[in-house]
């Protein structure tokens, strides 16, 4: 009976190449993230950072509502007050919770962003990148004009701004604050987030210097990997809780997966919390 024998053999290739296919991908899935640099395609849709490094790299690597092991007192000449890496704040201060965007202005997600959290009255924080701003200084009066309020994110995403001199880190901090108030004379830059999480001593001295506080997260839904609004949602709620400051990114790659989830989750925080942009008023 070739033709049945036949028929046998192909099932079994296929069932052979199904399950080849789901060990690639569980392989693939397994894998640690490739450095930053390493995981870029690039698109028409502006610049793309990579994201977080390696959680070796850094002690700001991993997100942790408890003080870094690496934050020894010794080892940081500034304690911001934060209980995050070398004193980076991670929480709210009190049972608000802040939503942070990341990465921009992009022409493309911003105003998405921006649409749905205007749909649901809800005001956030905004993290943005020196260039992007210059770029798009419209989306930053927007930000601005809509009630939400913004952090420095450097000026074009160096995850090793913090290995550099003091000169030089303050030197791009500065240009970033300039861009930002280029565009939005009436802007107040109470914070710095640090791209990738990647705090040092010499990034802390430098916002002590210029009067921002550093801010970090306690929810990390890693969206910038794209992993998809299902995954991202669930990242979120498992993560979430009184106080917390949520990472994403409307920026840096395809945020589709960012702004389904937000549809999805912002009525849901709305019932559980309540929302806050990180204040910026007089302390
Ligand atoms: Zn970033």
């Amino acid at each position: 009976m070739r033709g049945s024998t036949l028929r046998a053999a192909g099932l079994v290739t296929v069932v052979l190449a199904g399950l080849l296919g789901s060990a690639f991908a569980l392989g693939r899935s397994l894998m640690p993230d490739p450095h930053p640099s390493a995981a870029g395609v690039a698109t028409t849709l502006g610049p793309r950072y990579g994201e977080q490094p390696p959680s070796t790299d850094f002690p700001g690597g991993t997100a942790s509502a408890r003080p870094s092991p690496d934050a020894a007192p010794d080892a940081a000449p500034v304690k911001p007050g934060g209980d995050g890496p070398y004193g980076a704040l991670v929480a709210t201060g009190s049972s608000r919770v802040a939503l942070t965007f990341d990465d921009g202005p992009d022409p493309r997600w911003t105003p998405q962003v921006l649409a749905l959290l205007a749909q649901y009255g809800v005001r956030a924080t905004f993290c943005v990148v020196g260039e992007n701003v210059e770029a798009h200084p419209d989306l930053v009066r927007s930000i601005v004009a809509e009630g939400h309020t913004l952090c420095n994110h450097s000026w074009n995403h160096d995850i090793n701004l913090g290995k550099r001199s003091p000169a030089t880190i303050r030197a791009d901090l500065l240009r970033t604050n300039d861009a930002i108030l280029a565009a939005a004379p009436d802007a107040r830059i109470a914070y710095y987030r640090q791209p990738g999480g990647a705090w040092t001593p010499s990034v802390m001295s430098a916002c002590a210097d210029l009067n921002l506080t550093p801010v970090h997260w306690s929810v990390d839904p890693s969206d910038w990997k794209a992993p998809g609004a299902t995954t991202i949602e669930a990242m979120v709620r498992s993560q979430m809780g009184p106080g917390a400051i949520v990472l994403m990114h409307d920026a840096g790659g395809d945020r589709s997966g960012t702004v389904t989830a937000l549809q999805q989750l912002l009525p849901e925080l709305l019932a559980r919390f309540e929302l806050e942009p990180l204040p910026v008023g007089s302390p």
